[in-house]
């Protein structure tokens, strides 16, 4: 099984590094900083054998160039925002496979357009690297797609195996529990989830990864059929509501204005 460490950075992401355990070689996920990154390298005597990326925003390929003057090697990254982002060696899109022999693992890339519409999404081994497309009991905003896109997406990642363990790009794990528990007060598995994640948080831990089994007991945004979701999210806009891509939007809108 592959083991996945978190370095945080900037304010609240995460930097994730994937390697086996036993070899010196990791895959680094996001750099959006290169001073925490080249501190865990030496700290852990790691070397960088690829880097993988998610979408285009500054707080997850900010540290990108810098890395790799010092630390060069393969960069895989979104075909539709390589030219934007730059350095990548390997642009793939929704469907494609590639093999890290260093990690002995096979990558399946899953299109997630919504947050960005370039957005890609990383599975392997019961891995699953989200960037900003799904965090624990929570999801991206919507910046460039539509919230049908960005449903879709969400359905994609929904499917996978329930043991998937989910690594989102943020820690903003405590206040996607508490708008989850606004949607649904009487939903217990939510109220366990916020004490499990407030006992992490205050060790100073990271709450991610979480789990999709728990994902969906508790995120609202990968709920839009359960019978309670959709009456919150009807109730809050002031009509009955059955489409998915609608559910989802109205819970969307609903969070970002909370
Ligand atoms: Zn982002
Ligand atoms: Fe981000």
């Amino acid at each position: 099984m592959l083991k996945v460490n978190a370095v945080p950075a900037l304010s609240d992401n995460y930097i994730w590094i994937v390697s086996t355990g036993d070899s010196a070689r990791v895959a680094v996920v996001d750099p959006g900083e290169a001073a925490p990154v080249v501190d865990y390298l030496a700290e852990h005597g790691l070397e960088i054998a690829a880097y993988l990326i998610t979408h285009h925003h500054g707080d997850h390929v900010g540290g990108l160039a810098s890395l790799l003057a010092d630390h060069p090697a393969p960069v895989y990254g979104p075909a539709a925002e390589a030219d934007k982002i730059g350095n990548i060696d390997h642009r793939v899109a929704g469907g494609d496979r590639f093999t890290l022999d260093f990690l002995g693992a096979t990558f399946e890339v899953i299109d997630v357009p919504g947050h960005t519409l370039g957005h890609i999404a990383y599975d392997t081994d019961g891995v699953l690297l989200a960037g900003d497309a799904l965090f624990r009991a929570g999801c991206g905003r919507v910046f460039e797609g539509t919230h049908d896109q960005m449903q879709q997406s969400l359905a994609r990642l929904r499917a996978l195996p329930d043991n998937t363990r989910v690594y989102g790009g943020h820690e903003y794990t405590q206040k996607n529990l508490a708008f989850a528990t606004t949607v649904e007060p009487d939903n217990a598995a939510i109220g366990a989830a916020i004490a499990d994640v407030d006992a992490l948080r205050a060790g100073g831990r990271p709450s991610l990864p979480g789990t999709l089994a728990e994902e969906k007991r508790i995120n609202p945004f990968l709920r839009w059929d359960d019978d309670n979701v959709r009456a919150a999210a009807s109730r809050h806009a002031g009509r009955e509501l059955d489409d998915p891509g609608e559910i989802f939007g109205v819970l969307r809108d609903w969070k970002d204005a909370n």
